[in-house]
C-alpha cells in the first residue's frame, strides 16, 4: 500500500496548470468534453475546465470529483484526479466524473479567485435575493489589505487587526474575515457582485451529463490550505437538520464535519457550491463533500493573500514582474506543499473518501 501510494504521490501531481490539463486531457475517459474560459493565462495561452466521465454513461449514480474552485488549489486537485482515474474500479451503476480546473484562471495565474477577483466557493448566493450582510468585514478591510506594503504601514495594518481580534475574539474575526463579503471586489473573500463566469461551466457540465437526472449524485470537492498540515478534513457545508447532512453522515462516518456545528476548522461560509448541488438535485438527492487538506498555518496564509490581492489591487498585477512572481510562488507554496509525506497523506485520504462515497450510494439502493 505504502509503495503504491509512494509511487502515486511521485507520478501524479503537476508542475502547472498546462502540464496539469495536458495530463487529464490523456486520461482514459469513456465521454470527456472541454469548456473555453472567457480569459487567458499568465502566456496567453487558453484556459479550459475540463470534463472526463469514466464508466457507463447511463449509470444512475455518479461520483463527481472537482479541483481548482479555488485556482491554485489545483495542484493538489489535479494530482487527486489523477490519481482517483488510476484506481477508480467502476461498479455496476456507478460512474466517476472529474471536473478538472473549476477557476482556470485561478489555477494558471496561482491565484485563488476567479477572473472577477471573486472566490467562487462564496460565489452561489440568491444574488436576486440579495447578498448577505458582512459588517465585521468593513472593520477591518484596510488592514488586511493596506494600500501600502511598507514597515510603518504593515505594523499599523498588523496592530489594527491585533485589536480587532482582541475585541470580538477568534471565531469572529475569522467569520468577519473569511465568511465572505459582497461590497469589496479588491479584497478578500469577495463573494461577488453576480454569478462568476465560472459557473457557466458547471452549469454546462451538470446539462451535459445530465446531473439534475441521476438516481443519486456524491460530490467531493477538493481544496487545501485549512486544518492541520496533509490531514483531510471532510465538511458538510449543509443544514445540520438536512436530509443531505445525515446521508453524508451515513457515508462518511465520525469524521465529518461540520462548520454550522463548530466541529470544522472551517468557520460557516455564504455562498459555497453546496447551494449548487442544492438547486440542481434538491435535499436527500445528493452528498456534497468539501475535502480540505490542511497546509500550512492561517497567519502565513493571510500573508500570501494580502501581497497576491495587493498586488492586483495596488501593484499593476503584471504576473511576470517581481512582485508578481514572488506573490504566485507564495500562494503555490501555501496551498500546495510539494513535500512526498504531504502527498502520500492526501492521496491515501482521497482514495478512502471516494470508496465511503462509493458505498455510501452503493447502500441507499436497499
Ligand atoms: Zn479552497
Amino acid at each position: 500500500m505504502i509503495d503504491d501510494l509512494s509511487a502515486a504521490a511521485r507520478a501524479c501531481f503537476p508542475d502547472s496548470y498546462d502540464t496539469a490539463r495536458a495530463a487529464f486531457l490523456a486520461i482514459p475517459a469513456d465521454l470527456a468534453r472541454s469548456y473555453p474560459c472567457p480569459v487567458a493565462g499568465p502566456d496567453g495561452q487558453p484556459l479550459f475546465t475540463d470534463a472526463a466521465w469514466i464508466g457507463e454513461a447511463d449509470a444512475p449514480e455518479v461520483l463527481v470529483v472537482l479541483s481548482a474552485v479555488h485556482g491554485v488549489e489545483g495542484y493538489c486537485g489535479s494530482g487527486v484526479q489523477q490519481d482517483l482515474a488510476k484506481v477508480f474500479q467502476p461498479r455496476p451503476g456507478q460512474a466517476l466524473l472529474l471536473v478538472h480546473a473549476v477557476n482556470p484562471y485561478g489555477f494558471a495565474w496561482d491565484r485563488r479567485v476567479t477572473q472577477e477577483g471573486c472566490d467562487l466557493n462564496r460565489n452561489f448566493v440568491d444574488f436576486a435575493a440579495g447578498a448577505p450582510a458582512n459588517p465585521g468585514y468593513a472593520a477591518i478591510a484596510d488592514f488586511l489589505l493596506p494600500p501600502a506594503l511598507d514597515d510603518a504601514s504593515l505594523a499599523r495594518a498588523e496592530a489594527g487587526l491585533a485589536a480587532y481580534r482582541a475585541e470580538v475574539g477568534e471565531r469572529a474575526f475569522q467569520i468577519a474575515r473569511k465568511s465572505g463579503q459582497y461590497s469589496d471586489p479588491r479584497g478578500m473573500f469577495f463573494g461577488g457582485f453576480g454569478p462568476s463566469a465560472a459557473q457557466d461551466a458547471l452549469d454546462a457540465i451538470a446539462a451535459d451529463f445530465d446531473l439534475a437526472g441521476r438516481r443519486f449524485v456524491t460530490v467531493i470537492d477538493l481544496h487545501t490550505g485549512l486544518g492541520p498540515y496533509g490531514y483531510g478534513e471532510v465538511q458538510s457545508e449543509n443544514d445540520p437538520a438536512s436530509r443531505s447532512h445525515a446521508l453524508a453522515l451515513d457515508f462518511i462516518g465520525a469524521s465529518l464535519t461540520s462548520p454550522e456545528q463548530g466541529t470544522s476548522f472551517s468557520v460557516p461560509i455564504n455562498g459555497s457550491l453546496q447551494l449548487f448541488w442544492e438547486r440542481l438535485r434538491g435535499d436527500g438527492r445528493y452528498v456534497y463533500l468539501c475535502l480540505e487538506f490542511g497546509t500550512y498555518d492561517q497567519e502565513a496564509s493571510r500573508v500570501a493573500y494580502r501581497l497576491d490581492h495587493w498586488h492586483h489591487a495596488y501593484g499593476g498585477g503584471d504576473p511576470h514582474s517581481e512582485t508578481g512572481r514572488a506573490a504566485r510562488t507564495a500562494m503555490r507554496r501555501q496551498f500546495y506543499p510539494e513535500d512526498q509525506d504531504w502527498k502520500e497523506m492526501v492521496l491515501f485520504r482521497s482514495r478512502q473518501i471516494a470508496v465511503q462515497a462509493l458505498s455510501g450510494m452503493e447502500a441507499l439502493r436497499a
